[in-house]
């Protein structure tokens, strides 16, 4: 017999492990239903019990554009999409004053993010560059392309504390990535001690409760500091561009799902782009995010806020922001 909404929920907030059929009753629910709003508020309570009631602000800096054989169709690099055509990177005194600039403004955690055809080497000396330059321990995080156990161990020589990554929805059939490979990264850098930050993405209209229930599961098996929900932005060139984007109402739902699924022991649960909602529904982190974006078309861009307003935003929807080195890094 299918169990009700309530019951799902009383067994998350229980500490019970949700399965797959349980995740796809919650994400069925019609998102401006009361059912729907019981979802926010115990995702809302899980999470303030797993950060203490400290939300964070990571701050994200992309380093390069150009055409990535990795083909993602729903990234703004992808070869297919053709909308970058000479690849550039940002220089090394551009990076440092970035970072700078986020941990000044109290970026809890900084995270570099560059496209599949950024050589593992260059990385690490941008990587060591900007640690260098810091004057508190926030956590330096790599969101790259798929790496060994040797490629691990340089991350975490070179000073990353961890790595985003994750296992895209539909991933190997709108990508050229196997997922298997997604999961051997997470291996690795695991073996290696960096800790893996991830969530359920990029999200869009077409996608199957199953999907969203079975890739959610994906992201709890990582064992993540933080996990949450990310939409799909449309890029005009892309095929995927013919489905709807998910509004931030139903967003909120997802996450909100995402973080029953979690439980206690995730201390994160994330939104990205500017989802007031999702802070309200249970988003303890929001990202700012500058320079190159897969979600964006311009070479030098803004996604989301600034870390200030970031900050602003969560105190707004009654967090308490965490000041210092991100907690959720800490682990471990
Ligand atoms: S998401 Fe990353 S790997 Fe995929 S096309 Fe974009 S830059 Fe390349």
């Amino acid at each position: 017999m299918e169990r009700s909404v309530h019951a799902i929920v009383d067994k998350a907030l229980g500490g019970g492990v949700l399965d797959v059929p349980e995740l796809e009753h919650l994400f069925a629910v019609p998102k401006l239903s009361q059912e729907a709003y019981l979802i926010h508020y115990a995702s809302r309570k899980l999470s303030e019990e797993a950060s203490h009631g400290k939300a964070e602000v990571h701050g994200q800096l992309g380093l390069d554009v150009g055409p990535c054989p990795r083909d993602c169709r729903f990234c703004s690099f992808a070869m297919s999409n053709g909308a970058f055509g000479k690849p550039s990177r940002l220089s090394v005194d551009a990076v440092v004053e970035a970072c700078h600039d986020f941990e000044v403004n109290g970026a809890n955690a900084i995270y570099l993010m560059a496209t599949g055809t950024y050589p593992l080497v260059d990385f690490l000396a941008m990587g060591r560059a900007a640690r260098e330059a810091f004057a508190t321990p926030v956590p330096l995080i790599a969101n790259i392309d798929d790496f060994d156990d040797e490629g691990a161990r340089q991350l975490k020589g070179a000073g990353f504390t961890g790595i985003y990554h994750a296992l895209r929805l539909e991933e190997g059939m709108v990508t050229r990535i196997e997922p298997a490979r997604r999961l051997a990264t997470v291996g690795a850098a695991r073996r290696a001690g960096l800790l893996v930050g991830t969530c359920l993405e990029p999200v869009g209209s077409e996608h199957t409760f199953a999907e969203l229930a079975e890739k959610t599961i994906a992201t709890r098996d990582m064992h993540p500091v933080f996990s949450g929900a990310m939409r799909r932005v449309n890029i005009p060139a892309s095929p995927l561009s013919a489905n709807p984007t998910v509004d931030y109402a139903q967003m909120a739902l997802v996450l909100a799902t995402v973080r029953l699924a979690m439980g206690r022991d995730v201390v994160g649960n994330c939104t990205h782009e500017p989802n007031r909602i999702g802070a309200m529904a249970g988003a303890n982190l929001l990202w700012a995010e500058v320079g190159s974006n897969p979600r964006d078309m311009s070479e030098s861009t803004v996604r989301g806020w600034t870390v200030q307003r970031a900050r602003s935003e969560l105190s707004e929807a009654g967090w308490d922001v965490l000041d210092g080195p991100s907690a959720m890094y800490a682990q471990g």
